[in-house]
């Protein structure tokens, strides 16, 4: 199979050999010549199945066939809008789209429009209109408030991670957003996962579409056949140091190590880095420009490690990365998959690693259960754990690990 055959034309072609694409990904193969026929398509595809070139070519070369048939030049009204749940998202989606059309004879004009960042810039780029909006939710519906934007002409609408964009809590601006669209439109829905608001979102949304299953979604598949998973038992405040030993041993150009709070990034980011590791936080209390900032480090290889909460770190996009940490488990078996879909991408393999201690020994269980997986054990010379790993039953039920929480003291207290 390949590009010319999916019904690509020629600059489409040319910008994809720059980029080395030899050859079609099985969910490029199936939603290009759907989204050309203009159908609506549900894929349920994870970032690192080259799901964005699946949308995005098909889409450009739509846009380039009917370039200025119904348009005067000098107006551009917004013919593709895709919605995404995050402004790192965002930027990658444009910085992709505009690789794939910078042959095309009139490429079109494409804006990012997210929160987080001063409004003005964008109403000024928007000013002379633009073909395609790559927007998160709120900020949109701010633009258009502001009378900087309108969303009637939008002929194809794009909703990228649409899981995550609900469990963000974006499905009333969401819903919002899709009354302003005009009724007559093709919807192309992505999504890794989809849990049962997405395929009722997917419901309302879709008419007959192409269904499109690279089925990494519901348990581990065929991407994460390139991952080797490991699970690492030690001590929870011993971490830190294991992972610099880890890195060191491995040889580990880059790794994205996951935890589970602003502080913990900001923490471990800093203990990395006086210990003389290049590295950097990722995660929402930061300013887009530091956001930013760290992303390109970590792009270019100048930060070695990024150091991110989930939400921050949802999307990326970074080739060919070594190796992904969970230093905190992450609270769902979704997310995991999500976590460990950051490596092994695009045909490399990855070591996607999990610290476990006696306090996470169970709810990682719960997580290898959902996705019928069981991890050997491993530890690492000098870092084995001398935390109990026996559970005791707490007098309220449950099963918890051997230290109080914080609730269990305060019931206690109440007691
Ligand atoms: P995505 O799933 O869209 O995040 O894409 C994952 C990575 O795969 C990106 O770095 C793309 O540039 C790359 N990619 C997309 N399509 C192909 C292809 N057909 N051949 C090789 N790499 C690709």
């Amino acid at each position: 199979m390949t590009f010319a055959l999916l019904g690509l034309s020629g600059p489409i072609l040319h910008a994809i050999a720059d980029l080395a694409y030899d050859a079609p990904t099985p969910v490029q193969a199936a939603a290009i010549p759907a989204i050309l026929s203009g159908r609506d398509v549900w894929g349920s595809a994870q970032t690192g199945s080259g799901k964005t070139a699946a949308f995005a070519l098909p889409l450009l070369e739509l846009l380039a066939r009917s370039a200025g048939s119904s348009t005067g030049a000098s107006r551009r009204p917004v013919r593709v809008l895709v919605v995404v749940p995050t402004r790192e998202l965002a930027a990658q989606l444009a910085e992709a789209v505009r690789s794939y059309g910078r042959y095309l004879a009139d490429p079109p004009r494409t804006c990012v429009v997210v929160g987080g960042v001063s409004i003005n810039p964008q109403m000024m780029a928007l000013r002379g209109g633009a073909e395609i909006v790559i927007a998160t939710p709120g900020r949109l519906l701010d633009l258009v408030a502001h009378n900087a934007l309108r969303l009637d002409d939008v002929e194809h609408l794009v909703l990228d991670e649409a899981d995550r964009l609900l469990a963000l809590g974006f499905a009333d601006q969401l819903d919002r957003v899709l009354a302003l669209l005009p009724a007559r439109r093709q919807n192309l829905l992505f999504s890794a996962t989809f849990p049962p608001k997405v395929r009722a979102l997917a419901e309302q949304l879709l008419r007959t579409p192409l269904r499109i299953a690279i089925d990494a979604g519901a348990t581990l598949g065929e991407t994460q056949a390139l991952i080797n998973q490991r699970a690492i038992e030690v001590d929870a405040p011993r971490r830190t140091m294991l992972l610099r030993q880890l890195i060191q041993t491995h040889g580990w150009s880059q790794v994205l190590v996951f935890v589970a709070s602003r502080y913990t990034a900001d923490h471990v980011a800093e203990k990395l880095r006086r210990g003389r590791v290049a590295a950097a936080a990722l995660h929402g209390d930061l300013s887009q420009g530091v956001r930013t900032q760290a992303l390109a480090d970590f792009k270019v290889k100048r930060v070695q490690v990024l150091v991110a909460t989930d939400v921050a770190a949802r999307g990326l996009d970074i080739v060919q990365l070594p190796a992904v940490v969970n230093y905190d488990l992450p609270r769902s078996a979704v997310d995991y998959l999500h976590r460990i879909g950051r490596t092994g991408r695009a045909g490399e393999t990855g070591t996607a690693l999990s610290f476990i201690s006696a306090d996470t020994e169970a709810h990682f269980r719960l997580i290898e259960k959902r996705h019928q997986l069981r991890l050997e054990r491993e530890r690492v010379a000098g870092f084995e754990p001398v935390e109990l790993a026996v559970p005791v039953r707490d007098p309220y039920g449950g099963v918890k690990g051997k230290r109080p929480n914080k609730k269990d003291k305060l019931r206690a207290l109440k007691a």
